[in-house]
């Protein structure tokens, strides 16, 4: 089995559908045409009924027992899935902890906010790791702490230019 819990099986399921139609509610022709190119990558002579996909989207309605989502329809959903997000865009190199090989991750990209640095994704925070966290902020802090001695330096030397005309009057 690709992924043993039922609940994250249904789960897969559906986002695929969802990916595949671009849509949360897919029309009878989508379903129908998801059935007709799931078939064609499972190898399958005879494809998948829009209808039985139709139950399987909305399992929750119904006897989940009767209508288990199988592998075979799965793995073609996925990959099929894999196909319309994949399109039009570019193959890049992902590092990450508990997501398979070849998995198709769905996430908007987003930079490192270390300037210098070049990851351009990034989950959860807004640092790729925490090696840029300590850099960057430690960066900022110096920057603050410059600009804090600029301005009190120009404080001071306003101060004795006061003291300096006052004393020439
Ligand atoms: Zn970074």
């Amino acid at each position: 089995m690709l992924i043993q819990t039922r609940s994250a099986r249904h789960r897969l399921l559906r986002n695929a559908i969802f990916t595949i139609c671009g849509s949360r509610e897919p029309t009878t022709a989508c379903l129908s045409d998801i059935c007709r190119r799931a078939a064609k990558i499972a190898g399958r002579a005879k494809p998948w009924g829009h209808r039985h996909l139709y139950v399987l989207l909305h399992l929750d309605r119904y006897d989940a027992d009767k209508y288990p989502i199988t592998d075979e329809l799965l793995k073609s959903l996925i990959s099929l899935s894999g196909r319309e997000a994949t399109n039009g865009k570019r193959v890049v190199k992902v590092y990450a902890h508990q997501v398979r090989p070849f998995a198709v991750i769905l996430m908007r990209s987003r930079k490192c906010a270390r300037p210098s640095c070049h990851t351009h994704f990034v989950g959860l925070g807004n640092y790729c790791s925490d090696k840029c966290r300590t850099l960057y902020t430690k960066h900022l802090r110096k920057q603050a702490a410059k600009r804090k001695r600029r301005a009190e330096l120009l404080r001071r030397r306003r101060a004795q230019r006061k003291r300096h005309t006052r004393r020439s009057r």
